[in-house]
């Protein structure tokens, strides 16, 4: 390419490029483990692929309707009900999106403008803070305080203002392995029902729930959702992190507006996969089994490491397990996930990128869905730190 002559002044001068994609990147180069970005290393099902393959055969390869297909809207429906007891409209309240990502940016823009205030929980997912401010919004952060990374509803209480104009709110945890409880949810919706404030609840993780937890979802709060939107990943709950498909649900009023940003921004997504997807989801054991699946996973991991020298709480939900490193080592969490990589061939995420004070918590994040063979192997490595 001939070099550009004119200065590029950037937009966001102080976004740097996604923790995952340089942590993913960095294993690969050292053909390290990869316990860092939250993807399983064993494959989706079988039964799932042969549907999207029928669906291309039988020509379902054009652009599907602008908020997805009808059969597939019918299904969330059907699924939300079933899991939560609220009845969410297909034909008005549920729109199928390219993740969860797509999801959260399109809820972002629809709502949030110039001098808005939303109201995030650090560690917090990496893409909320970005979305925001995109759109002109400013985040406040709370802390949730370790090691059990619990909300403290006075402070949000605190930091409500006029200008808040949003909650974000995510259970399980990303990269916590918290839950809320009903309690907590019982909190919120007490603090924000005189208000004009929205929940964007990010429940990407609700299958992922262990030791007998119920996901409380917004769905099971009525005077909660209907100021909600709900957004749910189906490459988190099937395996198949990279068909980016996912959804959001919530209360019509609310779904018009994300209708008409989800309209320019994706018009709609991928028709096969949708189709396929309508019909995977009538056998409820799909994503009834995960839990199980899961938590025998995460008991694997954490067995093969409990006499080494990192500390921890084993994870409530997600497929994310934090390991505190203080006893180990004085370093940044950043630099000794790089170095670990690199020197010891396994890859972690650092959790101070999750927080806009980027200081050292002496916490890494360590992603169980993998085969058990990938685990234990993990494992060993850490026992030798
Ligand atoms: N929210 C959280 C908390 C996540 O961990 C992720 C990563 N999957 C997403 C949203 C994005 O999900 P998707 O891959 O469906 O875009
Ligand atoms: N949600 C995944 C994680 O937390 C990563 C998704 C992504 O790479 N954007 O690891």
């Amino acid at each position: 390419m001939p070099e550009l002559k004119f200065p590029v002044a950037s937009k966001f001068p102080n976004t740097e490029t996604s923790i995952f994609a340089v942590m993913s990147k960095l294993s690969h180069e050292e053909k390290a483990i990869n316990l860092s970005q939250g993807y399983p290393d064993f494959a989706t099902s079988s039964e799932l692929i042969g549907l999207v393959n029928q669906a291309m055969e039988q020509g379902f390869n054009q652009y599907a309707p602008m908020p997805g297909i009808y059969s597939l809207r019918e299904m969330i429906s059907e699924k939300l009900h079933f899991m939560y007891g609220t009845e969410y409209q297909p034909e008005t309240e549920i729109t199928v999106t390219a993740g969860a990502t797509q999801a959260i940016y399109t809820i972002i823009t629809a709502f949030v403008g110039q001098e808005d205030e939303v109201i995030i929980f650090s560690p917090a997912y990496d893409c909320y803070a970005p979305s925001i401010r995109i759109n002109g919004g400013k985040t406040i952060e709370i802390e949730l305080k370790s090691p059990d990374y619990g909300v403290d509803w006075k402070e949000v209480k605190a930091a409500i203002s006029r200008k808040t104009k949003m909650i974000i709110i995510n259970t399980p945890h990303n990269p916590t392995g918290t839950v809320l409880s009903s309690d907590d949810m019982l909190m919120l919706e007490n603090l924000v029902k005189d208000s004009n404030i929205i929940i964007l609840s990010d429940e990407v993780y609700e299958h992922l729930i262990y030791d007998g937890r119920e996901h409380q979802s917004i769905a099971r709060f009525p005077d909660l959702s209907k100021r909600s939107f709900l957004v749910a990943s189906f490459g988190k709950t099937f395996h198949n992190t990279g068909w980016k498909m996912g959804y959001c649900a919530g209360p019509a009023e609310l779904m018009k507006e994300f209708r008409k940003v989800h309209q320019y921004n994706v018009f709609s997504v991928n028709h096969p996969v949708q189709k396929a997807l309508s019909i995977y989801l009538k056998n409820k054991n799909n994503y009834l089994s995960l839990p199980s699946f899961f938590q025998r996973k995460r008991d694997l991991f954490l067995d093969a490491i409990k006499d080494s020298k990192f500390s921890f709480t084993p994870s409530s939900g997600t497929y994310f397990q934090l390991l505190n490193y203080a006893e180990i080592s004085d370093e940044y969490d950043l630099e000794l996930a790089k170095k670990w990589t690199r020197e010891l061939k396994l890859a972690s995420i650092p959790i101070s990128v999750f927080y806009e004070n980027k200081i050292d918590r002496k916490a890494l994040r360590f992603c169980f869905a993998k085969s058990d063979e990938t685990l234990l192997k993990g494992a060993e490595i850490l026992n030798s730190i």
